[in-house]
């Protein structure tokens, strides 16, 4: 379908986005576009004008600093996967950005994107889960921080408000590094019908603890934190409790439905890539 016209204003800065969307309620925020434009060619979203922060470089980039990684919420897929720092420092992120979509998606799509409009099958929710990070949400009141595990408020609901820019993605360090991101793709977008986030830490007398973040399998993203109580303790025993933890995980979960996955298969989906997760954070690093 073909967009209907609407007006455009680049800005330049958070704030004049900011002042912009105050005075204009039926603004809307528009960074890679790879969501919000094929929803207007649908008429599933009508902004009358469209605020581009897209290109904004107090938006975009990766900064590390001694007890957190800041990721712009401009940055684009293709830059979290290709980045260095986050490689060596927060792998989960490269590891996810390698498996969505395709080239072209990852090159226009940003993180700040996807978390705002927080598609039930989107990779980053689970990502910033297992993460532990915090989202930095700017209005014209000022800033706040919301930690990942308050963000995803519903289908396809954030905690950023319509007046507000979702401006810096904070990964606390160290981040764990025995990691894994397993996701079943839907076989024509690419969207995880079910993908499982891992992060395990392992402290010097061998006690571990993890974060599991599951996308794609309910109506929104979730931790899975009955799973993640049995997780914790020896790393030596946690090979033996795979299957518990993966039971756990998924207890009282209500799936979605579509014409491509039925709830009973988008569990057993869930089930088998948070088992592959976990055994693969488990394996050591090569
Ligand atoms: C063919 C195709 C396949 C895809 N496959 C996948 C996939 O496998 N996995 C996956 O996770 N995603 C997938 N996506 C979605 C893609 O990752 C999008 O880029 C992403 O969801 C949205 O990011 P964006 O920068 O394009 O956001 P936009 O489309 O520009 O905006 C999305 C929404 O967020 C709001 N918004 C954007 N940035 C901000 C901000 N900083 N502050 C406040 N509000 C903001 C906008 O107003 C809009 O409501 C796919 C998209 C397409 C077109």
């Amino acid at each position: 379908m073909i967009p209907y016209e609407v007006e455009y204003v680049r800005a330049g800065s958070v704030q004049q986005a900011l002042s912009v969307l105050a005075q204009n309620p039926d603004a809307k925020i528009l960074a890679g576009g790879h969501t919000l434009l094929p929803m207007m060619k649908l008429r599933l979203a009508r902004p009358a004008l469209l605020v581009d922060i897209g290109r904004l470089p107090e938006l975009r980039g990766i900064a590390v600093h001694q007890d957190a990684i800041s990721i712009g919420s401009a940055t684009t897929h293709a830059e979290l996967e290709a980045s260095a720092e986050l490689k060596q420092l927060a792998p989960l992120f490269p590891l996810a950005a390698s498996v969505i979509a395709d080239p072209t998606v990852r090159n226009r799509g940003t993180i700040g994107g996807a978390l705002v409009h927080a598609d039930p099958s989107a990779d980053w929710p689970a990502v910033v889960l297992a993460a532990g990070a915090e989202m930095e949400i700017v209005g014209e009141q000022g800033a706040r921080r919301i930690p990942a595990d308050e963000f995803f408020v519903g289908f396809m609901s954030s905690a950023v408000q319509p007046d507000e820019v979702l401006t810096r993605i904070h990964v606390p360090l160290p981040a764990a590094t025995r990691v894994a991101y397993r996701k079943f793709r839907h076989p024509s977008s690419g969207y995880a019908v079910a993908a499982a986030a891992v992060a395990i830490d392992v402290v010097n007398d061998g006690y571990a603890w993890g974060r599991i973040g599951i996308t794609g399998v309910a109506e929104a993203a979730f931790r899975a934190t009955s799973a993640e109580a049995l997780l914790e303790g020896n790393f030596t025993d946690i090979a033996d409790k795979v299957d518990a933890i993966v039971d756990a995980a998924f207890v009282d979960v209500s799936p979605l439905e579509d014409n491509f996955a039925d709830g009973a298969y988008r569990l057993a989906l869930g089930r088998v890539m948070l088992k592959r997760a976990l055994l693969e954070a488990l394996e050591p690093r090569g």
